[in-house]
């Protein structure tokens, strides 16, 4: 059992990394989960231990972290307002435990955080701003004269001297933890938009694959592709072609044909390469089919090849078929009618259109 769950729940974390808008989401979600529990505890230790006015800071902090987590959940506009927000707040809260100190100078070393959860909220450029900005009021109030003139507890010399560098040291292996990860982020989703290309893409003409098509068979709901027609288009003998020509040859009007056939479809539909010398073509609503069928057949008819000093033509024979009601999402079936339909071409000698309409 244990195993299968692992995988299960690695697949989910997988799926949640690559898709970068809910990462964001999910991590901040968790950011604000784990800081405002931690200043929740930090309030009642704060509350037992007779902290009056640092209990209020941090139960109010704890309670500002959970209103940016709902604002987060929100997602779209307000999820950006939390984030300006959180930055407010913790400069506010890092300026009062820097300042007052309590209990005991403790509360300065919470800003050594920043650095580490300010990176991951806020990416490089903003999170360094934020941790550079407390870095700059930790050197005014523990280096500058004024700024110790400001203070309201009185910290030891050493501790005032070298505070800021841990807070620099922390910064810096935050800085670089973050450098990391961002280019295993950015080489992960780099190898995922590979991966999802040849897995999606045939690697002879670079159109569509047949596994691109099972997907969406599969997966109609997530592809959203309701086609309003289908058509299989085969090359006539192409068998004596690569006989006469040789194979690579072959390969040349293979990828002609599929360029001639995309270029005459102009994006009226998705183009897939459904087997060796075979196209289909899944059309968009409100199209043409036939017209568009018809255009495609003189593209390819007026492609000339020209192969040893021999001139070549090719022709196609095409099964169609069309919906009654303007699209459907039963893809299986219409596939399934063209190809009886495109047998039917060939069996009437080829180079020919033979369509009809789904249910006919
Ligand atoms: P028909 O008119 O009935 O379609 O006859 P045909 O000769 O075209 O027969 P068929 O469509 O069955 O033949 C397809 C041939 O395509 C068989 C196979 O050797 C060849 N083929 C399949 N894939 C490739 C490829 O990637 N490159 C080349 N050059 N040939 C291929
Ligand atoms: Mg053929």
């Amino acid at each position: 059992m244990k195993p299968f769950a692992n995988t299960n729940f690695r697949n989910k974390m997988v799926h949640l990394i690559s898709d970068e808008k809910r990462w964001t989401l999910f991590q901040n979600a968790c950011v604000f989960i784990v800081l405002g529990s931690t200043a929740a505890i930090m309030s009642l230790v704060n509350f037992i231990t007779g902290q009056g006015s640092l209990t209020w800071f941090t139960l109010g902090f704890s309670a500002a972290c959970f209103l940016n987590l709902l604002l987060t959940l929100l997602k779209g506009n307000a999820a950006k307002s939390a984030m300006i927000l959180f930055a407010v707040e913790i400069t506010v809260l890092f300026l009062y435990f820097i300042i007052f100190g309590i209990p005991d100078g403790f509360s300065v070393i919470w800003t050594a955080m920043l650095p580490s959860f300010g990176l991951l909220l806020f990416e490089i450029r903003y999170g360094s701003t934020l941790s550079l900005i407390i870095f700059a009021a930790l050197i005014f109030f523990f280096w500058v004269p004024l700024g110790q003139s400001l203070l309201q507890y009185e910290y030891s010399q050493t501790f005032m001297m070298r505070f800021p560098l841990f807070y620099l040291a922390c910064f810096a292996v935050a800085y670089l933890l973050e450098r990391t990860r961002e280019v295993a982020h950015n080489a992960l989703r780099e190898s995922q938009k590979n991966y999802e290309y040849l897995c999606y893409h045939d690697a002879l003409t670079k159109k569509y694959n047949r596994f691109w098509l099972q997907s969406i068979i599969a997966e109609p709901e997530k592809y959203q592709i309701k086609p309003a027609a289908v058509a299989i288009l085969d090359i006539d003998n192409f068998k004596l072609i690569n006989d006469s020509f040789g194979h690579p040859n072959g390969d040349i009007v293979i990828q002609d044909i599929g360029d001639a056939i995309n270029n005459t479809l102009n994006g009226s539909g998705d183009l897939c390469r459904w087997g060796g010398d075979e196209f289909l073509i899944l059309f968009h609503t409100d199209i043409d089919a036939y017209a568009v069928c018809r255009r495609i057949v003189d593209a390819v008819h007026a492609h000339i090849f020209n192969f040893d000093n021999k001139e070549l033509r090719t022709t196609l024979s095409i099964g169609l078929v069309t919906t009654p009601h303007g699209s459907t999402d039963d893809i299986e079936a219409l596939i399934h009618q063209a190809d009886v339909n495109l047998y039917a071409a060939k069996d009437k000698g080829r180079n020919c259109m033979i369509s009809s309409s789904l249910g006919e």
